[in-house]
Formats: C-alpha cells, sequence, structure tokens
C-alpha cells in the first residue's frame, strides 16, 4: 500500500493536467488509468485523432480543389487510407507518450489499472490498495446511444470506431448534427463519401448563434453533405455490410428509410462513472449521472472532488483543464477558479466554427440590450488571397457599455481568432478596445477587429 497526498482517477485532460498541477505544488501524486495509454478520450479517441484526419482530408481538398487556381498543376494525390489512419495512429502515440513523460518528469505514479474507491480516503487498483487524503475523480465520458440502435463499431460505430474503419464507406449516415457528427462527417464527405446527417432538431449545432448555424449548414452544404432535418430515428437495421436507417419526420409523422454502408451515432456523451463505487460512498449525482459538485469541485463527500466531463458544464477537453488545474490548486490551500462565462466552443471543419459567451438568441430571450458588430472574410485580404472568405465576425456588444458580451465566428482560423476575444472577455474589455487596437496586415485577426469597429462607427473594409 502506497500513501498520497492525491490520487487522480483518469488519466484524461482533466485528470493528466490535475495532477501535474498537484506535482507541482508540491503534493505527493498518482493518477490511475484502465486505457493501455495515457490521455484520455481526447488524446486517444477524441480531439487528437479526429484533428489530425480533419487536418489530412483539408490537404486532399486543397489539392483537388485549388491548386490548380494557384497554378499548381498535377494530378491530385490518392488517397492511402492505411496511411492515412498510421499517420493518426503516429499522432496518437506521440501525443500520449508526450503525457507518459510529463509524468515522469513530475514524479507522479501511473498506477495501471482500472480504480474504484472502496472507502473515503482508499483507492483500489486491482490488487492494491492506496491511501489518498485526496481523490479526483476525472473518468470523463462514453457515447451515448439511442433506443433502438445498437453499436457494433463495425456498421454502426460510434466516434471511436470511425477513427479506425478498415475502409472509407461509400455511403455514410451521420445521427445528430453536433460537433463531432459534422467534424467526422466533413472527414468521410472529402475522403468521396456520401455523406447524409439525420437530425432531430431543425438547426444544426443546437445552442449556437442562429445566423452562424444558418451559414455553417450551407457552407457544408455546399461540400456536399446533406441534411434531414426534423427527423427522429426509430430504429437501426444491420444487415450483412449495410445498415438501414429508419426515421419519422417530426413536421407530418411520416415514416422513411436510408441506406448506408456505415451509421456513425453521434448523438452526445454521457459521463463515466462505472465501477468507481460512486452509490456505496454516496456521491450525490443528477440525474442525468454527472457528479455533483459545489464551486471548488468538492463533491458532498469529504475529500472526494470531481472534474472534466463526469460533471456538469461542457464537454470540453480545455473546460476540463482549466477545472484539473483549478480543483489542484484547491487542494492545495490555493485558490481556483473557473470562469465559466468565458469559455470557447470550436468546430474544426473547414471553415472552422467559434464561439464564446452569448448568443444574440440568449441575449434577446434575457431582455439585454445589446449590439452586433459584423464583419465578413470577403472583406479580409488575407482570406481571399486564401481561398477563405466564406463566414464572418460576429461581436455582440452591451448597447451602453460597449462591453464584448459574445462573439461567433464563421471562417478560416476561427478556433485561433477567438482566442483574442477571450483575453478580451476576461479583462472585461470594451468593443472599442480591440477597435483601438493594432491588428497587424494582413492577417486574419483584422477581421476581428472590423467587427469590433462595426460595433462602433463603422468598418473600414465593409
Ligand atoms: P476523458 O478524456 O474521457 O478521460 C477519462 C479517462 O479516465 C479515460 O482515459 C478512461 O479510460 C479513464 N477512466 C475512467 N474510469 C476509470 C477508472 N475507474 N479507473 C481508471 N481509469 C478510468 N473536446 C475539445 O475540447 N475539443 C475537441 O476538438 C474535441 N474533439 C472531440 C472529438 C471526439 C471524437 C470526441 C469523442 C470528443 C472530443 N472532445 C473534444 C471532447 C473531449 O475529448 C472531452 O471533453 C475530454 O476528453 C474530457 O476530458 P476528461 O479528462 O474529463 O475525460
Amino acid at each position: 500500500m502506497a500513501n498520497y497526498d492525491v490520487i487522480v482517477i483518469g488519466s484524461g485532460p482533466g485528470g493528466y493536467v490535475a495532477a501535474i498541477r498537484c506535482a507541482q505544488l508540491g503534493l505527493k501524486t498518482a493518477c490511475v488509468e484502465g486505457r493501455a495509454t495515457l490521455g484520455g478520450t481526447c488524446l486517444n479517441v477524441g480531439c487528437i485523432p479526429s484533428k489530425a484526419l480533419l487536418h489530412a482530408s483539408h490537404q486532399l481538398h486543397e489539392a483537388e480543389h485549388n491548386f490548380a487556381k494557384m497554378g499548381l498543376k498535377g494530378a491530385s494525390p490518392s488517397v492511402d487510407w492505411k496511411q492515412m489512419l498510421a499517420y493518426k495512429d503516429d499522432v496518437i502515440g506521440q501525443n500520449t507518450k508526450g503525457i507518459e513523460f510529463l509524468f515522469k518528469k513530475n514524479k507522479i505514479d501511473w498506477l495501471k489499472g482500472w480504480g474504484s474507491i472502496p472507502e473515503k480516503g482508499k483507492v483500489q487498483v486491482g490488487d492494491e490498495l492506496h491511501e489518498a487524503r485526496n481523490i479526483i475523480i476525472a473518468t470523463g465520458s462514453q457515447s451515448a446511444s439511442l433506443p433502438g440502435v445498437e453499436v457494433d463499431e463495425k456498421i454502426v460505430v460510434t466516434s471511436t470506431g470511425a477513427l479506425e474503419l478498415p475502409k472509407i464507406p461509400k455511403k455514410m449516415v451521420v445521427i445528430g448534427a453536433g460537433v463531432i457528427g459534422l467534424e467526422l462527417g466533413s472527414v468521410y464527405a472529402r475522403l468521396g463519401s456520401k455523406i447524409t446527417v439525420v437530425e432531430y432538431l431543425d438547426q444544426i449545432t443546437p445552442g449556437m448563434d442562429g445566423e452562424v448555424q444558418k451559414q455553417f449548414q450551407r457552407l457544408l452544404k455546399k461540400q456536399g453533405l446533406d441534411f434531414i432535418m426534423g427527423a427522429a430515428v426509430q430504429s437501426v437495421e444491420t444487415l450483412k455490410t449495410k445498415a438501414k436507417v429508419a426515421y419519422k419526420l417530426r413536421k407530418d409523422d411520416s415514416d422513411h428509410t436510408i441506406d448506408a454502408d456505415v451509421v456513425l451515432v453521434a448523438t452526445g456523451r454521457k459521463p463515466f462513472t462505472d465501477g468507481l463505487g460512486l452509490e456505496a460512498l454516496g456521491v450525490k449525482m443528477s440525474a442525468r449521472g454527472q457528479i455533483e459538485t459545489d464551486d471548488q469541485w468538492r463533491t458532498n463527500v469529504e475529500g472526494i472532488y470531481a472534474i472534466g466531463d463526469a460533471i456538469a458544464g461542457p464537454m470540453l477537453a480545455h473546460k476540463a483543464e482549466d477545472e484539473g488545474m483549478a480543483a489542484a490548486e484547491v487542494i492545495a490551500g490555493k485558490h481556483g477558479h473557473v470562469n465559466y462565462g468565458v469559455i470557447p466552443g470550436v468546430i474544426y471543419t473547414h471553415p472552422e466554427v467559434a464561439s464564446v459567451g452569448q448568443t444574440e438568441e440568449q441575449l434577446k430571450e434575457a431582455g439585454r440590450a445589446y449590439k452586433v458588430g459584423k464583419f465578413s472574410f470577403m472583406g479580409n485580404g488575407r482570406a481571399k488571397a486564401n481561398f477563405a472568405g466564406d463566414g464572418f465576425v460576429k461581436i455582440l456588444a452591451d448597447k451602453e457599455t460597449d462591453r464584448i458580451l459574445g462573439a461567433h465566428i464563421i471562417g478560416p482560423m476561427a478556433g485561433d481568432l477567438i482566442h483574442e476575444i477571450c483575453v478580451a472577455m476576461e479583462f472585461g474589455a470594451s468593443a472599442e478596445d480591440l477597435a483601438l487596437t493594432c491588428h497587424a496586415h494582413p492577417t486574419y485577426s483584422e477581421a476581428v477587429r472590423e467587427a469590433a469597429l462595426a460595433c462602433g462607427d463603422g468598418a473600414i473594409h465593409a
């Protein structure tokens, strides 16, 4: 039996970051991980592998659609799918090994195996029982399916199966028009699959700014993705190498079916807390299966904390990381803080989509007086040169004080551009503060400044 100040259960972005920060703060720390490699969903079957495939397939798209326009002539590259998967696996390996290196560097013990909490202050891993003054649960989430839909990870797959299909399907049906479905749908569309997205609601990417939703769907349609909206999937029947998806259109209750070689079920994720023994410990859970915590990530059981996808809030790697750092600070007797009002959300399609803070719909509902500054990438010289003029930056600011309340970007590098606005919001900046900041030319960032100018006297290049 070993004695620790902190044992973190789960090594995803929440868990590994918490472990590193605990160690940096002088706490004797171990991290339990049941997977063969560190890094959790994010590094193994989530953010990183999906971005590798998005990158590779985007290069193909550029070669097929834009190279010749720039005078780069010749045959477009052909796709060696095995090699693309090997590239993706190599990227995963480099990242997960990186975490292993950081654990060694910070003297964090990796307790290999699945952990449980038999009683307060104790963590069981295999036959070994360890003592810990503090336990952080960072066990993440798993894909959620639908009633009537059985996942076999071959023909009916979750995102995990979709990241390692043996071949590129001719026809793929994606159930759910959320972030994961659209990112992976884009990958396969670029690789030649016919993609049909079946979505229950009438808009894609629920919760996102309405104007962005519309523009985003238009651009995805232009890229060849088909959408069946307002459709409730009833069942998926698998035949030997094919599947039949049955759905009901909500507007008229009519029944339809669509065939596919592969069905990607991308209907969200649910917290993963199986086998931890939380019920016996009396840890409070919400009706949605999330571990309940206070604003310092403490559960109702003393010495047990929880962070990341296993608790409430957006299921995002950077949200988990921030909570991991903050929980470590709290355990070390310092002050941990996460500003939930300024957590960016990004979709890594092409163009990218990024948002932070409030949407126009939310501001309207709250009855808040606001103004809108919008600027199209068509007016941005760099974007035009790079065939990236589709999309816009939209900044929402308080009508009286000019304080930035939210921003929504669809366009090139949106996922990077959004951070300028995040920093501004953290400092309580006004749109004018952004507008008065000199931005280098020619950059995509100038579009952010122009949108900020549009909140005041007007953009220059509009
Ligand atoms: P996880 O990353 O889920 O890690 C939890 C770890 O705990 C797992 O490794 C699991 O094996 C381990 N574990 C669980 N129970 C036990 C136990 N009892 N004992 C030992 N180990 C245990 N988010 C973004 O911000 N950006 C993106 O681009 C993005 N892309 C995504 C793409 C896909 C396809 C998917 C599926 C998700 C994506 N996400 C993205 C979401 C992101 O992966 C999660 O929000 C993030 O990984 C949550 O981190 P976590 O630390 O809470 O848990």
